[in-house]
């Protein structure tokens, strides 16, 4: 089962503060996390004090690589799409959807790449697909 791109299709994010500096990176193809300046952690979503121990935080580029640490393939919703939460190479594990994709060859574990698809107005959404190579 085939799992295309949604580029355009994907419901508006909601709009917020802490959110602006991420989609305005985002625009510019630039995937931001947020770092805490005391424990060291990074961490999905972005927050301004650090959900591990409170401390500030502050934006970093990330890689935009990770590997998928669960999934699930929505196969009875037309067009299919899945649900996944991916490890990403800084730390933490984000829910997001995997697209562009073969269902039967998706796997725990497999090498995923960070794609940025657009929603219905053109905020960018943080999606992936599998890892050339
Ligand atoms: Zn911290």
């Amino acid at each position: 089962m085939r799992i295309d791109s949604r580029d355009g299709l994907w419901p508006d994010p909601p709009e917020s503060p802490e959110s602006a500096a991420f989609v305005a990176a985002a625009r510019e193809g630039r995937f931001l996390l947020r770092r805490c300046t005391a424990c060291g952690k990074a961490h999905w979503y972005p927050r301004a004090l650090c959900p591990h121990c409170l401390g500030e935080t502050a934006w970093e580029e990330a890689s935009g690589r990770g590997t998928v640490y669960s999934y699930t393939v929505l196969a009875r919703e037309a067009p299919a799409r899945t649900i996944a939460y991916v490890a990403l190479e800084e730390g933490p594990i984000m829910l997001t959807s995997l697209v562009s994709c073969d269902a039967e060859s998706l796997a725990v574990g497999q090498a995923v790449t960070l794609v940025f698809e657009r929603s219905q107005n053109g905020t960018p959404v943080p999606c992936f697909r599998p890892a050339a190579g």
